[in-house]
């Protein structure tokens, strides 16, 4: 049986004996099969992974697993290249894919933005609901992906509210299918390696004239992906391909 690949919610050290949550141990048990004695390997916001055994399984209907952590190992799976999503809301279950992709390619951080011409209207409680899910999608991403960070998805807020926080980037992206852009290429050709960048992409409807000329104010670099106009999907998948080819550890 291949060994699982979990995130746990908090902290982990070497000959430990973790108690998973009730969800994840239901999964391993109900779902995955495993049995007492099968292997895992945990890990937390840390460089490490932890390999352990489950050593117990308490309770029939409502499991819960307890794992003895004996090995650790440190990996490199996280880019040196910070990269942060500003993504605005996407319709359908387009976010969870571009969620899921995202953390595959390595991004550290990703904030949904409502813009002037989003389509996605969400109350609050409907906003709360969908971090919920998108934060574990990420988790899944991570897991799946060999990651030993999950990348934290904000709750959905209004761009203009979102702009303040990004602004300790080395460099900011706008991704934008007009004029101000200019060529991708063009703009890296000029650029000393960064180390932390965001980008922002804007929903099906694009970004409004009156927030390009706040972006310009802000001195944002407003970048074409070429002659095309892609879906928002489809963009924001591309820039994080070429920047973590280009600066980041995608080779
Ligand atoms: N009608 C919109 C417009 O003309 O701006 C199209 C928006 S496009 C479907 C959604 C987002 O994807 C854009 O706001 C932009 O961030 C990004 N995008 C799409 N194609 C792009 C391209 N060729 N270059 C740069 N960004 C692009």
């Amino acid at each position: 049986m291949r060994v699982s690949r979990l995130y746990h919610s908090e902290g982990l050290t070497l000959n430990q004996t973790v108690i998973l949550t009730p969800e994840k141990s239901h999964y391993l048990v109900n779902v995955l099969r495993h049995t007492v004695g099968d292997e895992l390997v945990l890990f937390h916001q840390s460089t490490l992974e932890f390999l352990g055994k489950i050593i117990s399984i308490e309770g029939k209907k409502k499991p819960i697993v307890s794992v003895a952590l004996y090995a650790q190992t440190e990996i490199k799976t996280e880019s040196d290249l910070r990269l942060t999503l500003i993504q605005g809301l996407a319709k359908n279950d387009k976010m969870d894919w571009i969620i899921q992709k995202a953390v595959e390619l390595g991004i550290a951080e990703i904030y949904p933005v409502i813009s002037e011409f989003s389509e996605v209207r969400l109350n609050a409680e409907r906003m709360a609901s969908k971090q919920i899910h998108w934060q574990n999608i990420a988790i899944s991403a991570a897991e799946q992906s060999g990651r030993t960070y999950v990348p934290l998805v904000h709750m959905p807020q209004k761009i203009i509210d979102c702009l303040p926080k990004i602004n300790k980037a080395d460099k900011i992206f706008c991704l934008h299918p007009h004029l101000p852009a200019v060529n991708l290429n063009d703009k890296l050709n000029t650029l000393d390696t960064p180390k932390n960048v965001a980008m922002l992409v804007g929903p099906e409807g694009g970004f409004s004239p009156k927030e390009i000329v706040h972006f310009e104010q802000l001195n944002y670099t407003f970048v074409t992906l070429g002659p095309r106009i892609l879906r928002t999907e489809t963009a924001a998948i591309v820039m994080q391909s070429l920047l973590q080819h280009r600066f980041g550890d995608i080779h």
